[in-house]
Parts: structure tokens; C-alpha cells; sequence
């Protein structure tokens, strides 16, 4: 790859190799571009890229009519995986990677009821890999309230482990009539939220909330995380509104604002539309229960801490939000000096102004 400037004295980004004709440029560049070794990269040319959603356009697989980088789309057409966007070492390898890296759906359980007699209490709980401080997933559906239906209340909840047993599952009653059970989606009818067939959301908000502090004090976990578990989920804000409870940012792992799997133009995907692109599968077919949300928001989440490009070590603080800022990685009052470097050293100095899923692992 060639670095540096080129022959016509042009400034290449290390990244994302774009050309600036001045070296003030790039610097000015780099200073927006929050650049890392974290982000999403082509396997071919090992161009950085914001987002999956940009890896795939660049790769010739996306929705985009953009051009493709005509060299690593045929690459890539020849011996690439569509759902991870890895590039294999031949295609009979890809033959075999692509049996393991498609996963498909598991059916949701039987019923609500059954489930609910036997919770079993958070601090006992058996765990595999995820440990006492594995991530859990929790997923909502709602019913519409309100004159014309459209307030969203949560009906229906879950939660499930890393190794997506369900911890808790219940039908919740909500607060205010239901006036619309959108049961065309959520196959909810007024039996379900009956009393003795749904918990109260008092309940379900302790019964979670139990769950994710898996013994610490809430106040604790406002700033340091102890036992407290990992919160996984797609929507999240929308869902613990919806169960009146709150959980603190840097424990939330939202698959809706995890900028890698955002729109290039920085809307949230559905989950559906994330669950098929990068799982490999459909869901939210017919009616919808929320374990299925549950389980591709936590597949979403191990396929993306376990990525493996990313180096190890050196982030310091693993719960500390994004690293220092961009004005701290490129001060204005060293601009000679950042003029003078390489785009390689420049990229060097540059974090993300997210905190990677990798660091978790
Ligand atoms: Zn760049
Ligand atoms: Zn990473
Ligand atoms: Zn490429
Ligand atoms: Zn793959």
C-alpha cells in the first residue's frame, strides 16, 4: 500500500484514504474523522470504514449505487462472507465458514405462564462464559394506549442470559387501558393481561432491575459497575421507559445506536434488518415475542465484541466512556508538528468518539 504523499504530492488518510492536496487538510481531517483501529475494515485493502453499513457498499453488497471499490468487490464476490464481511482464504473455506457464521432462528417458548413459577433468583443463577458480570438482553413488546392507540406500553417482557436461557418472561398488565393490541404483531389478546395471567409493571421493573444489579446497590452502579451486569437490547431507552426504570449509560450495549451498525447517514437499522445483513436470519415474522428480539440483540452484541481485528490492551479503563477527545488528540497548538507527521502517526494519535464492543471481551 502506498502511504504518505504521493507522487502528485497528495496527503493520503491512513484510513480511509481519501487525498487532500495539503497537509493542514488531512490534520483537519483527522481531527473529525475520530478514526481508530476499531472501526469496521475492508479485509482486501484494509480501508477503514464508519460503519458496516459502509464496509458493505465498499464491498459491492450493500443497498448503495454508489460505486464500489471495483478491485475488492470481485475479491469479495469471489471468497467474502456476506454476513461478516470477512474475506476467506479460498472458497472452499468459505464453503465452511459460511455454515457457522449463518445462524438461525431459534423458536420462542411455548408460553408466558409456565415460565413465571419458577424464575429462578438472580444471585443463583448458573453461568458459562459470561461470568457473574455476563451480559444480559431485554426485550419489550407493547400494546397501544391512548385515544388513538399509538402511546406505546409494554405488554409483554423478557430477559435472557449470554447463553440466551430466559431468566425472566412475563406478560405485563399495563398501567392505562389498552386500546389497540396490535395483534396482528404481538399476537396479544385481553386474556394475556389479565390478572393471574401478567405480572404488574412493578413487578417486571424490580423483577429486571434484580436481575441486572445481580446483588449490587443501585446507587453503586450509578458510577462503578461491580457484580452489575452488562444491559443488551435494541431500543433500549424506549423499553426501560416503558417498565419505568432507568440503568446507567456505560452499562447500556444498544444494538439501535452502536455507531458500527448505524445507517451511513447515522439513523438506527431495525433490528430485523440487522438480524438478516448480519446474522443470517429472519425475524419478527407473524407474531413477534420478545425472546426473538432478546436473542438477536445479544448475538448482535457477541458477533461484535468478539471481532478480532481490533488490538488488545492499551485502552486503559475499560468502563471509561470514548477515549480523550479529538481537540486532545490533535491540540491546535501542535498543528506544525501534526503537519509534519505521517498519515500512519496521525492515525495513531487518533481515538473513536465511541467506546468499542471488543473492550468488553
Ligand atoms: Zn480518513
Ligand atoms: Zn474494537
Ligand atoms: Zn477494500
Ligand atoms: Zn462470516
Amino acid at each position: 500500500m502506498d502511504s504518505a504523499s504521493d507522487a502528485h504530492g497528495r496527503h493520503k488518510c491512513a484510513a480511509c484514504f481519501r487525498q487532500f492536496n495539503k497537509m493542514e487538510h488531512l490534520v483537519e481531517h483527522m481531527r473529525a474523522a475520530r478514526h481508530s483501529s476499531h472501526e469496521p475494515r475492508c479485509d482486501i485493502c484494509r480501508k477503514h470504514c464508519r460503519s458496516f453499513e459502509a464496509l458493505r457498499d465498499h464491498l459491492g453488497v450493500g443497498g448503495s449505487t454508489l460505486p464500489k471499490a471495483a478491485y475488492c468487490a470481485d475479491a469479495f464476490a469471489a471468497r467474502g462472507c456476506t454476513i461478516c464481511l470477512r474475506v476467506l482464504a479460498s472458497a472452499a473455506a468459505l464453503g465452511a465458514h459460511s455454515a457457522a457464521c449463518r445462524l438461525s432462528r431459534i423458536p420462542p417458548p411455548m408460553m408466558s405462564r409456565a415460565l413465571q413459577h419458577h424464575q429462578l433468583p438472580a444471585a443463583t443463577q448458573p453461568h458459562g462464559g459470561g461470568g457473574e458480570g455476563g451480559a444480559l438482553a431485554l426485550g419489550c413488546k407493547m400494546v397501544g394506549a391512548g385515544s388513538d392507540g399509538s402511546l406505546d406500553v409494554c405488554a409483554r417482557v423478557c430477559v435472557i442470559d449470554e447463553q440466551e436461557n430466559i431468566l425472566f418472561e412475563a406478560f405485563v398488565k399495563p398501567l392505562l387501558p389498552v386500546t389497540h393490541y396490535r395483534y396482528e404483531t404481538t399476537g396479544i389478546r385481553p386474556e394475556h393481561l389479565r390478572d393471574g395471567a401478567s405480572t404488574t409493571v412493578k413487578n417486571a421493573q424490580r423483577r429486571v432491575e434484580e436481575l441486572l444489579l445481580n446483588g449490587e446497590q443501585p446507587w453503586k452502579v450509578r458510577t462503578s459497575r461491580g457484580r452489575a451486569r452488562l444491559l443488551v437490547g435494541h431500543g433500549l431507552d424506549h423499553d426501560l421507559d416503558a417498565l419505568g426504570m432507568d440503568y446507567p449509560g456505560y452499562l447500556k450495549r444498544d444494538t439501535a445506536t452502536y455507531p458500527p451498525l448505524m445507517k451511513t447517514s447515522k439513523l438506527s437499522n431495525s433490528l430485523r434488518f440487522l438480524t438478516h445483513k448480519y446474522l443470517g436470519y429472519d425475524i419478527q415474522t407473524g407474531h413477534q415475542h420478545p425472546f426473538e428480539d432478546c436473542v438477536a440483540a445479544m448475538r448482535l452484541y457477541r458477533r461484535m465484541r468478539g471481532q478480532q481485528q481490533h488490538p488488545r490492551g492499551g485502552g486503559g479503563d475499560a468502563d471509561a466512556p470514548a477515549a480523550a477527545t479529538a481537540d486532545q488528540a490533535f491540540p491546535a497548538w501542535r498543528q506544525r508538528e501534526l503537519e509534519r507527521m505521517t498519515p500512519e502517526e496521525l492515525l495513531r494519535l487518533s481515538t473513536p468518539d465511541y467506546r468499542c464492543w471488543c473492550l468488553d471481551a
